[in-house]
């Protein structure tokens, strides 16, 4: 099937999500003639001046949409892929680690809760757990199989009472978001004086980013690798632990802690020897990643003022 992406998205000339600022430099190109598989359109990548988000300028949106969210609600056949186990186990580790920084459990809520698995592991910790996700199907499952209390709908749809959680989880949720500041703002509201909430998204800043650039501008392209995967819409806006940290402390949280740490990065697809070399080279940047600190992952976790 050949689609026409002039129909299916329209773009937006706007400011930077985080800080609303409009001084930006131009990163390169992503999407179609811009990208290894043609997927998507090509689209100007940028990185704020001022607090250092990257970020489609203009910026896509599915066009005839309604929502700010249609570009998380197809997201379900990858996330079943993931193996439900070892969400659970990092839902058990979220739970356990909100715990001890706050010396007690309470209300807990994991926003962008999926199939469910991080809600099951807190009320199996004794919070009271609860979740909310867009997409219907999964929350579905989530009720259904892990046997949770989840909601389909945005957070911002939940309309919670001020003050109402002790502990908020986004686990790769922020990345997703058209309007990440409102969502923190909505945190904010939301969790009590000196509650928590835990962030993690990509670093759009790790050795991996940088020498992909610099490797697609050797072979004379404006191509980047930023926002990875970029096509069909998923990730929006591209993290750094300077923008994280500035969208968490400019909306009513103080940072504890910021860690960047290792994982397998995707390895691209190329064939024949030269994808090979192109392998063994992504690996080999991996692992220098992972000695300099500039790793591909990130988490944070934020307590509220008050
Ligand atoms: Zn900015």
């Amino acid at each position: 099937m050949t689609t026409n992406v002039e129909q299916l998205w329209e773009f937006r000339d706007e400011p930077c999500k985080v800080c609303g600022g409009r001084n930006f430099r131009v990163l390169g190109a992503r999407g179609g003639d811009a990208h290894r598989e043609g997927a998507g359109t090509k689209t100007r990548i940028v990185k704020c001046r001022t607090c250092g988000l990257i970020f489609p300028n203009p910026m896509p949106y599915p066009a005839g949409e309604d929502t700010r969210y249609a570009n998380v609600t197809d997201y379900f056949e990858d996330v079943m892929a993931v193996e439900g186990e070892a969400q659970r186990r990092h839902g058990d580790v979220l739970a356990h680690e909100a715990e001890r920084r706050l010396g007690r459990r309470g209300r807990f809520l994991d926003v962008g809760c999926g199939r469910g698995e991080v809600v099951r592991a807190a009320g199996e910790r004794g919070w009271q757990a609860e979740g909310c996700d867009v997409s219907a199907e999964f929350v579905r499952y989530a009720r259904e199989v892990n046997r949770v209390n989840a909601h389909a709908a945005t957070l911002e749809q939940m309309r919670y009472p001020d003050d109402s959680f002790d502990a908020v989880t986004l686990v790769e949720v922020i990345e997703h978001l058209y309007e990440p500041a409102e969502t923190v703002r909505e945190l904010s509201r939301v969790v009590r004086a000196g509650g928590l909430v835990y962030l993690s998204t990509p670093n759009e800043e790790s050795v991996y980013q940088s020498l992909g650039n610099l490797y697609y501008k050797a072979r004379g392209r404006d191509w980047v690798v930023n926002l990875c995967p970029t096509w069909n819409l998923y990730h929006v806006q591209g993290f750094s632990p300077r923008s994280l940290r500035y969208l968490l402390e400019h909306n009513g949280f103080e940072v504890e802690e910021m860690v960047v740490y290792p994982g397998t990065f995707a390895v691209p697809q190329g064939v024949g020897l030269w994808g090979q070399v192109e392998r063994v080279g992504a690996r080999a940047i991996e692992q220098l990643a992972n000695a300099l600190g500039r790793s591909p992952y990130m988490y944070a976790w934020a307590r509220k003022r008050g």
